[in-house]
C-alpha cells in the first residue's frame, strides 16, 4: 500500500539533493512524495546548521508537526517524525531531549539505512538517534535504479564533507571528512540522470573542485578531468558545478572552461572576504590576491566568465579598513551574482570564541553597503545583455500563464512568452529588458532550436516543433 512523504528541506543544493536521494531509498517501503504534511506517514526535516536561527527554526517546526502526528495517532495511525541533515548532527541529542516525540534524528552519512532505521522505529517506543559516521559510504548503498527522476535540470553529488576547517564553518563537524566519489559511479549515475530526461546536471560538492575521485585506470582524476568524461555523454548539454573553493582552483579545471562547451561560463568561487588579516583569521589559506590571479587565469582563458561569490562581513575583529578591502575587491572582480551574510557565530567552531566581536549594527551597515555594490554590478551585468540573443534552457513555467522560465549559460534566470512544449528545451531567446535578478525577452523563431527535442533533427527551426 501506497504510504505519503512529506519532505521539507532547508540549505544548499546538497541538501536538495539529499532529500531527494532519501526519497529514492523509501520508494521501495512504498512511500510516495507529497505536498503537505497533514496526514502524511512520514515527514522529514533535513535541516542546514550553517548560519543561525537554524535550531530555533527546526523546534518551532516540530511544534507545528507534534499536532498533525498527535491527530494522526488518535485516528489510530502512525505519522513516523524525523530530523535529518547537520543540525541532527551537530544537536541530535538535543532535539531527542527537547522533542522526545521525534522519532528518528540521522545526520548526513547515514540515510541510505532508511528501511533500517524505518523498521526500528516502528517497533520501539522513543527516539532513535543515528549520527555516527558509518565507515561505508552512503553512495555504496543508494539504489541506482532511481534518482533518474529529477527532471530537465538535476543535481549530482560528486564530493561531500571538508577538511579545510575555516574557522567560521561547521561543515567538516557536520558532513565529516572530504570524500569523493568514484568516476565510474558518477558516469554512471549522470548517464541514468540524462536518460530520465536531464539537459543538464550540476555537480555537488561541499568543496566541489576538491574532486580527488578514482578513475577507471585506477588513479586519482581530478574535477576538470571528470568534466571532460561527462561531457562524452551524449544528450548532455549543460555542465555545472558548485561549491569551489579557490585553492583547490587547478590548472586542468581551468582549462576545461576554455575547451569544454558543455561547461557552463558560470562560477560560483566564494573568497569570504578581502582583507589578508581577516582571511588568514578564517584559515582560507590565501591571500585576496591569490584569488585576484585566479580570476585572471580564468578570464584570460574564459573571457565571458560570469563570476558569483560568498562574502562573510563582520567576522570578529574585522575593521574598518578590513571591510573597504573587501569592497575593494568587489570593485575589481565585479560579480555577476553574489551572496553575502553577517557572521555567526557557530557552537564548536574557533571562530565562536574569539573575543572581539563586531557589534550588531556594524555588521548590518557592512551588509548593507556591501550588498548595494553587489546588486549594482549585478544590474550591470543584466543590462549589457539587452539585445543580446541567448541560449535559454526553460525547465519550469513563468508566474504568468503562456510564461517559461529558464536560465541563461550564466546562471541568470530568463523570462518569456513560450509554449509549453519548448519545456525542456534550449531555446534561442532575444533579451529585452533586464532587471536585478532576471531578463526578459521574446522567443527567437525561426531560429535554430539549440537541443532538439529526442528523436527531432538538430537544427529544426522553433515553429516546426509543434
Ligand atoms: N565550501 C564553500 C567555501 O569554501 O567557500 C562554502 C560552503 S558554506 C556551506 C556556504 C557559505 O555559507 C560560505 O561560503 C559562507 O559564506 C557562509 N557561511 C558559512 N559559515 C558561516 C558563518 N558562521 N557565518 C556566516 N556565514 C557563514
Ligand atoms: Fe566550510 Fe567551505 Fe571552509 Fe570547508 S572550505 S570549512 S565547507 S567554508
Amino acid at each position: 500500500m501506497s504510504k505519503k512523504l512529506f519532505i521539507k528541506t532547508w540549505g544548499c543544493q546538497m541538501n536538495v539533493y539529499d532529500s531527494a536521494r532519501m526519497a529514492d531509498v523509501l520508494a521501495p517501503l512504498g512511500y510516495r512524495p507529497v505536498e503537505e504534511p497533514d496526514g502524511a506517514d512520514m515527514v522529514i526535516l533535513n535541516t542546514c546548521h550553517i548560519r543561525e536561527k537554524a535550531s530555533e527554526k527546526v523546534f518551532s517546526e516540530l511544534g507545528r508537526l507534534r499536532t498533525l502526528k498527535d491527530r494522526k495517532g488518535s485516528s489510530g495511525d502512525r505519522m513516523i517524525l524525523a530530523v535529518a541533515g547537520c543540525v541532527a548532527q551537530a544537536e541530535g541529542e538535543e532535539i531527542v531531549a527537547r522533542a522526545p516525540y521525534v522519532d528518528l534524528v540521522f545526520g548526513p552519512q547515514s540515510y541510505h539505512t532508511l528501511p533500517e532505521m524505518v523498521a526500528r522505529a516502528a517497533r520501539a517506543a522513543g527516539s532513535l538517534l543515528n549520527t555516527d559516521f558509518p565507515v561505508e559510504s552512503k553512495f555504496d548503498h543508494l539504489p541506482d535504479d532511481t534518482g533518474a527522476q529529477q527532471g530537465i535540470s538535476a543535481f549530482l553529488a560528486v564530493q561531500e564533507g571538508c577538511d579545510k576547517f575555516c574557522t567560521f564553518c561547521v561543515v567538516p563537524y557536520t558532513r565529516g571528512a572530504e570524500f569523493s566519489r568514484p568516476v565510474a559511479q558518477v558516469v554512471a549515475e549522470a548517464e541514468r540522470l540524462v536518460a530520465g530526461g536531464a539537459l543538464e546536471i550540476t555537480l555537488l560538492g561541499q568543496n566541489v573542485n576538491a574532486f580527488h575521485g578514482e578513475g577507471p585506470d585506477g588513479r586519482s582524476w581530478g574535477l576538470g578531468r571528470l568534466i571532460r568524461r561527462l561531457a562524452e555523454i551524449d544528450g548532455l548539454a549543460r555542465i555545472r558545478y558548485t561549491t569551489s573553493h579557490p585553492r583547490d582552483m587547478e590548472d586542468e579545471l581551468i582549462r576545461a572552461h576554455a575547451e569544454v562547451p558543455q561547461l557552463m561560463p558560470y562560477l560560483h568561487l566564494p573568497v569570504q572576504a578581502g582583507s589578508d588579516r581577516v582571511l588568514a583569521a578564517m584559515n582560507r589559506k590565501h591571500t585576496a590576491d591569490d584569488y585576484r590571479r585566479i580570476i585572471d587565469r580564468l578570464r584570460d582563458i574564459c573571457p565571458d566568465l560570469a563570476l558569483s561569490g560568498d562574502f562573510i562581513v563582520g567576522f570578529p575583529g574585522e575593521t574598518d579598513t578590513d571591510f573597504a578591502e573587501t569592497l575593494r575587491l568587489v570593485n575589481d572582480v565585479r560579480y555577476a551574482q553574489a551572496y553575502s551574510f553577517k557572521y555567526s557565530p557557530r557552537p564548536g567552531t574557533p571562530a565562536a570564541t574569539e573575543a572581539r566581536p563586531v557589534p550588531e549594527e556594524v555588521k548590518t551597515q557592512r551588509l548593507t553597503a556591501l550588498q548595494q555594490l553587489l546588486d549594482a554590478h549585478q544590474f550591470a551585468f543584466n543590462q549589457g545583455f539587452i539585445g543580446r540573443t541567448v541560449p535559454v534552457l526553460f525547465d519550469r513555467k513563468g508566474r504568468r500563464d503562456g510564461q517559461l522560465m529558464g536560465r541563461s549559460p550564466w546562471m541568470q534566470s530568463v523570462f518569456a512568452e513560450a509554449p509549453e512544449r519548448l519545456l525542456g528545451r534550449i531555446v534561442p531567446v532575444r533579451i529585452a529588458a533586464a532587471y536585478g535578478n532576471s531578463l526578459s525577452g521574446s522567443v527567437e523563431t525561426g531560429e535554430f532550436v539549440l537541443s532538439p527535442p529526442r528523436g527531432a533533427a538538430a537544427g529544426e527551426p522553433v515553429e516546426a516543433l509543434a
